[in-house]
């Protein structure tokens, strides 16, 4: 089978096993571990070669001491032969810096703080989750151990784990550093050097891995995938998004992630659990609806899927997990044809707050979130791209509320908006890195002031006050008000004060209120009310380019004011105003359009499920709520032949008109795919 191609239907199979536990493995058979994971549609399962325990899952030469002491059969090495067997794939899982076993002999080895404490788990508490440095000796081990699973296995993959960047201050940490001129002292310094070794071991352990194996699929695990892993994208064959939403990842990550991931020119997966919760969660399920959800919206965003298990102890599947798990790969299996090498179509690029966040940073930072659901909720195309990223290939930009332009990035806006391109930026976006003006002048407004401080001195502007302390109002004009009351609408998190150029166009003001919320001066329970005072613009327009004063997308991950939302998808159709997709869904219809180009289609992909948050940990989802006649439009440059449902192959009458096709799905259940087959091009 080929490897540079990633299947569809993986299975992420988790084993962690503690050696108090007895008989592992005793349950495997062989015909049956295969036979299981035939019926559920799965091509590729990811097995263990040593988990976080430090146990080893075959027969090692090496490291003996290693194999679990109750392992009872070479079990990785008779997964892997069974399976392909049934053709189908296996990577294998290797521990990185989590190893309890490691940590406990090896104490040497541990990454250490400024206070000399390692890492993760203290000492009385349950879990294997200290970490251990790979600039310490511990390396020479895992190279070593690397280098026996290549030659005593069959290796189609290999998945190493938890391999994050550390600010360690370890003995052999100090020591480089130092050699480097780097203050070891420093947290900005032990964050820095913490980075270039993880993204060196990474190089060094691919280079180490083709040495051995020329096209075995190599991926680092850290959880996310963002800006920070462009620089050693090239250790890597693809990205693996893990992302269970109800694992901590919540229902936002994977898009965020993904819309990031698949503009670095690698294939994508994406990850998520069976678990009711997350990892680890045995005997628990979760809602089939919400399986369905996340496996065909990773299709819808261009990736392929894998499910999270654990294999329990005695090597048997759970055959009810796997009914699961088949009765959502079987779909995928049937919807794969209208997915392979497909492109996502995309109108807008957001820039990533991530690339300019501090090291230690929240894996999602707010504005991203408020972008990835603003324009998920307007219907919209849109990659999450870097600084590097080529923006001619978009028609807009959007720079949600905390990017920085420094010289390089001004040259690069002001070249693609000279360029045709249309460009949104929101509160501090535009703004120089010292804050001192902004770096834009195409925005049309200049920093008219830092704005009020709180009682102990901090900036307000931004910051999210529960009781609306800093509240002020934002009263839009016509346009840009479009749908929602010509009055004042509360803006929670103060914003920038600006004054407009005089060649702007001022598209709404922001108006006082009485009064800031202290112990000073109060009225009523929140915010007083506006006090129809003019305080400066907060829209402004200049040719192509828009700006909004006030931190709309964090607000909006914040509590969700709709005029927010509307606010900027106002503004998104003033510059974009044939965008490739529109429907007249609810804001709950997710929706996509990506292009087969050797199928000579464009593949829409229409998505209807709800979160919703039932209990106080996290979102679930247990039923579908089916849509009807949801009229949808799609921008095609080419004429089209015939629209269809796939993979049902069910023809929608369809008008062309005005370079777009309108049709009419008369019934949403779930996911579905409608095709849209084009002419051939003649030139
Ligand atoms: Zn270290």
């Amino acid at each position: 089978m080929s490897k540079s191609v990633l299947p569809f239907r993986q299975i992420h199979l988790d084993f962690h096993t503690s050696e108090q536990i007895v008989g592992v493995g005793a349950a495997f058979d062989p015909e049956a571990f295969a036979d299981t994971l035939v019926r559920a549609h799965v091509d590729s399962v990811t097995c263990f070669a040593r988990c976080h325990h430090g146990w080893l899952y075959y027969d090692s030469k090496l490291t003996p001491e290693r194999r679990h002491p109750h392992l009872s059969t070479d079990l990785l090495r008779r997964q892997i032969e069974v399976c392909h067997d049934h053709g189908i794939r296996v990577p294998i899982y290797i521990t990185v810096q989590w190893d309890h076993y490691s940590a406990d002999q090896h104490p040497e080895w541990l990454a250490r703080d400024e206070e000399g404490r390692p890492f993760g788990t203290p000492t009385f508490e349950a879990g294997f989750y200290r970490r251990l440095c790979v600039g310490s000796p511990y390396r020479d081990f895992l190279e070593a151990h690397t280098r026996e699973v290549l030659e005593l296995l069959p290796v189609d993959g290999l998945f190493f784990d938890i391999v994050h960047p550390l600010p360690c201050a370890c003995r052999h940490c100090r020591q480089a550093m130092d050699e480097r001129g780097m203050n070891p002292a420093r947290l900005a310094d032990r964050h820095t050097y913490g980075r270039l070794l993880i993204d060196a071991f990474k190089r060094e352990m691919t280079a180490l891995v083709r040495g051995l194996s020329p096209d075995c699929a190599v991926f680092y695990n850290a959880g996310h995938i963002g800006p920070r892993d462009r620089a050693s994208a090239r250790a890597y064959t693809h990205w693996e998004l893990e992302s269970l939403p109800s694992g901590g990842w919540g229902y936002l990550h994977f898009p965020i992630a993904q819309r990031y991931a698949r503009t670095l020119g690698l294939e994508c997966l994406g990850m998520t659990g069976k678990f009711h919760t997350s990892w680890g969660d045995f005997h628990s399920f979760k809602n089939q609806a919400a399986l369905e959800y996340e496996c065909f919206r990773m299709l819808a965003l261009g990736a392929k899927c894998s499910v999270g298990d654990q294999l329990p102890p005695s090597g048997a599947l759970d055959e009810p997990v796997y009914e699961l798990i088949g009765a959502v790969y079987g779909g995928v299996a049937q919807k794969e044809a209208w997915c392979r090498g497909a492109r996502p179509l995309n109108d807008i690029a957001v820039l990533s707050p991530e690339e300019f966040a501090e090291p230690d940073a929240a894996r999602l930072p707010q504005p991203a979130m408020g972008a990835e659901r603003m324009l998920d909720e307007g219907g919209h195309q849109f990659d999450i791209v870097d600084s590097q990223a080529d923006f001619g290939a978009y028609q807009l930009l959007v720079l949600p509320d905390t990017i920085p332009v420094d010289a390089a990035l001004a040259r690069k806006l002001g070249a693609y908006l000279a360029g045709g391109g249309a460009l949104i930026a929101t509160f501090e976006s535009g703004l120089a890195p010292g804050k001192e003006g902004f770096a834009l002048p195409q925005l049309g407004v200049e920093l008219a002031g830092e704005g009020p401080r709180d009682a102990r001195g901090e900036l307000v502007r931004g910051r999210h006050f529960p009781n609306g302390d800093y509240t002020e109002y934002l009263r839009p004009g016509a346009a840009v008000g479009s749908g929602l009351p010509p009055t004042e609408h509360a803006m929670y998190m103060r914003g920038l004060e600006v004054r407009a150029d005089a060649d702007a166009e001022v598209l709404a003001v922001t108006v006082a209120s009485h009064f800031d919320r202290s112990y000073r001066h109060f009225s009523s329970h929140r915010q007083s009310p506006a006090s129809g005072q003019v305080r400066g613009p907060a829209i402004v327009r200049r040719d192509r380019a828009i700006y909004f004063a006030h931190p709309i997308f964090s607000q909006y991950a914040q509590n969700a004011p709709r005029w927010c939302k509307q606010l900027f998808l106002n503004a998104v159709a003033m510059l974009l105003p044939e965008p490739l997709l529109r429907h007249n869904g609810p804001s709950t219809l997710f929706a996509t359009v990506n292009e087969q180009a050797a199928e000579r289609r464009l593949v829409v992909h229409l998505l209807h499920y709800i979160p919703e948050r039932r209990g106080a940990d996290f979102d679930v989802i247990e039923e579908v709520i089916p849509l009807h006649n949801l009229e949808v439009s799609v921008r095609a440059e080419r004429p089209v032949l015939r629209v269809a449902t796939a993979p049902e192959g069910v023809e929608l009458p369809f008008r062309a008109e005005k370079g777009r096709v309108r049709f009419t799905l008369p019934r949403l259940n779930g996911h579905q795919i409608v095709a849209l087959e084009l002419e051939v091009s003649t030139y």
